[in-house]
């Protein structure tokens, strides 16, 4: 009995993955994302070469180079270890999502009073809280990734997801935990405040349309091209779509270990917040051979103290540093008692 509870436990959160259609890892989001990427690779091959030939195409898709990769096991482990952990923690942060969205509520009813705006509208109603909860989404995920690349403490965890050098759907769940955490309360603000004021315009709880309780946009992203961000297919997507959609190769660049594009390409299904803030970057229609990975970090960046130690002390280090910098940066008490005295005379 034991043994098969032990068991259950084991396979439970690696069969929900796999099967739930919702889930980041599902076998039907990994296919659809096969078959577009069989059908891009065809296209590029028959506009280069005037034919597709289908064992090239999966040459290149299950090439022995990505597989036999360090970086590749250390996505694994990462993998496994986010099967584990990130439910609980998921659980959490739902709660505080519900807290952040009962407290908007309520501070918008005590401000502007009750309001049941289009009642009776109910299609109308779940397609507007669709739009608006990917929207505070988006924008959640923009500002967290953003401000990991720029202050160094978030960056050193962050760190985590840039060491992968070669990019495989996998790799999505390459991120220090508590690099998740920060994003999961991040997300819990804008999405749980988006949610309590939809709550408090409608009069009514939030409904959406959803797969296993994800937003259908971000599930139709996934299983198109969502999971080709994180691998080696060049897909880029210019002209009028550049700005707006984050393609495949936009995510690339963002990963890209050339100076020239750090801290570029940080939002994740929409690039238009990327071009608000003047860091976007749109990819060139032929393949630049991006090399991935951050200059310096070397092969131990793929074991499990470089994955889950080294990250934490690097973070301790650059905010101890960030606050004696700031100690040093104020007027000691002395000093300040000194001044008034000289002003005073
Ligand atoms: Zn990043
Ligand atoms: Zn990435």
């Amino acid at each position: 009995m034991q043994l098969h509870g032990a068991i259950r436990f084991l396979l439970d959160p690696i069969t929900s993955e796999l099967f739930l259609p919702g889930s980041i890892l599902s076998v039907y989001s990994l296919a659809s994302t096969f078959v577009i990427a069989v059908c891009a690779l065809a296209y590029r091959h028959r506009a280069r070469r005037g034919h597709a030939s289908l064992p090239a195409i999966f040459r290149a898709i299950f090439g022995q180079r990505v597989a036999r990769h360090k970086s590749f096991y250390a996505d694994v482990k990462l993998v496994a270890l986010s099967l584990f952990i990130l439910p609980p923690v998921m659980l959490a942060l739902v709660v505080s999502a519900k807290t952040v969205s009962i407290a908007t509520r309520s501070l918008l009813t005590n401000l502007f009073g009750a309001v049941g705006a289009i009642e009776g509208h109910n299609a109308l109603i779940t397609a507007v809280s669709t739009i608006v909860l990917f929207l505070a989404y988006e924008i959640g995920y923009f500002i967290d990734h953003y401000l990991k690349h720029r202050v160094p403490f978030l960056w050193e965890l962050h760190k985590v997801h840039h060491t992968a050098e070669v990019l495989t759907p996998l790799t999505n769940y390459r991120n220090h935990p508590l690099d998740n955490v920060i994003f999961g309360y991040m997300l819990s603000i804008f999405m749980g405040g988006a949610s309590g004021a939809l709550t408090w315009l409608f009069g009514r709880d939030t409904e959406i349309v959803s797969i296993d309780g994800k937003n259908i946009i971000f599930i139709v992203f996934l299983w198109t091209i969502g999971h080709l961000q994180h691998s080696q297919f060049w897909i880029p997507f210019g002209g009028v779509w550049g700005p707006i959609i984050m393609s495949p190769a936009h995510h690339q660049i963002h990963h890209s270990n050339d100076p020239r594009h750090y801290n570029r390409n940080m939002g994740s299904v929409l690039a238009i917040w990327d071009w608000m803030m003047g860091t976007l970057e749109i990819p060139s229609e032929e393949n630049p051979r991006l090399c991935y990975g951050v200059e310096g970090e070397g092969r131990s960046a793929h074991s499990w103290i470089g994955i889950l130690v080294s990250p934490l002390a690097g973070s301790a280090l650059a905010l101890w540093r960030a606050c004696r910098s700031m100690k040093n940066s104020l007027p000691s008490a002395t000093a300040l008692g000194s001044e008034q005295k000289r002003e005073i005379i």
